[in-house]
C-alpha cells in the first residue's frame, strides 16, 4: 500500500523528523493523545495498549523503544523479522506481533518468530499455525473495504473462521483487527472501526486492533483496545 506520507502530517500531533524531536518526546505525545481520547469517551487509558510498529526500522530502534518501556512491537514482514531477531534476543520481555499479511507457506517461520499473529484470515493458515505446536495468540484480520490490495477475511466468512480457530488447541483467538482505506481525514476511518466493534461483539471477542498514527483517536472512541502506531513514534519509515 502506498501512502502519501506528506499529507499524513498534522502540525502539533506528528511533527515527525523535526531535528531535536526525539523518541521520548514523541512517545509522550502519543501517550497524551491516547489519554485525551480516552478521557473524551470515559475510558481508562490502561484499556488501550500501544503496539509500536517498527517495520523497516533496525534493531537499534526496537532497542531504544524497549529502553523507554515499550514491550509490544508490530512487524509486517516475516523475512524482515528473521533478519532482526538475532540482534534483539536479549529483550526478554518484548512481544512481537505480526501485523502484515501472512502467506500460508511462511506459517512455520512466523510461529517461531512471533508471539502473536494479528492477521489470520483463513482456516488453512490457522491449522498450519496450530500444527507448529506452540501457543500463539491470534487475531482475525477483517477486510471491511473493497480495496483490491487489502487482505483479510470477509465478514461473511467469520463464523466459519472463528469456529475453525476454536478447534485449534494451540491458538488463542483474542479479537479482530482491521486496516481501513487510508485517508487523510480520520473521520473516514470511523465507520470501519464501528463495524469491527460490532463484529467483535457478535462473536464475543474482546480485543480490537484498530487505529494508526493518523486515526488513533477515532479508533479509541470506537472501542480500540490496541492501537498500532509507527510514524507518530518513529518518524518517517526508511525506504525498504
Ligand atoms: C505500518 C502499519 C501501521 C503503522 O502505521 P503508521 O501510520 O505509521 O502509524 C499500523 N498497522 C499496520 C497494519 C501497518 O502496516
Amino acid at each position: 500500500m502506498v501512502r502519501p506520507f506528506f499529507t499524513h502530517r498534522r502540525p502539533l500531533c506528528h511533527n515527525v523528523n523535526v531535528p531535536g524531536d526525539s523518541l521520548p518526546s514523541r512517545l509522550a505525545q502519543v501517550r497524551e493523545r491516547i489519554a485525551s481520547a480516552c478521557a473524551r469517551c470515559g475510558r481508562s487509558p490502561e484499556s488501550v495498549r500501544l503496539l509500536a510498529v517498527t517495520k523497516l526500522f533496525g534493531p537499534d530502534v526496537i532497542r531504544e523503544a524497549y529502553a523507554l518501556g515499550l514491550r509490544d512491537f508490530g512487524e509486517n514482514y516475516v523475512q524482515e523479522m528473521e533478519r532482526k531477531a538475532p540482534a534483539i534476543t536479549d529483550l526478554a520481555e518484548a512481544h512481537f506481533h505480526l501485523i502484515g499479511h501472512l502467506q500460508n507457506n511462511k506459517s512455520k517461520k512466523a510461529a517461531e518468530l512471533f508471539s502473536a499473529i494479528d492477521t489470520v484470515d483463513n482456516a488453512k493458515l490457522a491449522s498450519r499455525l496450530n500444527a507448529e505446536g506452540k501457543p500463539i495468540d491470534v487475531m482475525i484480520e477483517v477486510k471491511l473495504s473493497s480495496e483490491a490490495a487489502k487482505s483479510g477475511a470477509a465478514p461473511g466468512y467469520l463464523p466459519e473462521l472463528v469456529h475453525a480457530i476454536g478447534a485449534c488447541p494451540n491458538l488463542r483467538l483474542t479479537g479482530l483487527m482491521t486496516v481501513p482505506p487510508w485517508s487523510e481525514d480520520p473521520e473516514q476511518s470511523r465507520p470501519y472501526f464501528a463495524r469491527l466493534r460490532g463484529l467483535a461483539e457478535d462473536f464475543g471477542l474482546s480485543e480490537l486492533s484498530m487505529g494508526m498514527s493518523n486515526d488513533l483517536e477515532a479508533a479509541i472512541e470506537e472501542g480500540a483496545t490496541w492501537v498500532r502506531v509507527g510514524t507518530a513514534l518513529f518518524g518517517r519509515r526508511p525506504k525498504p
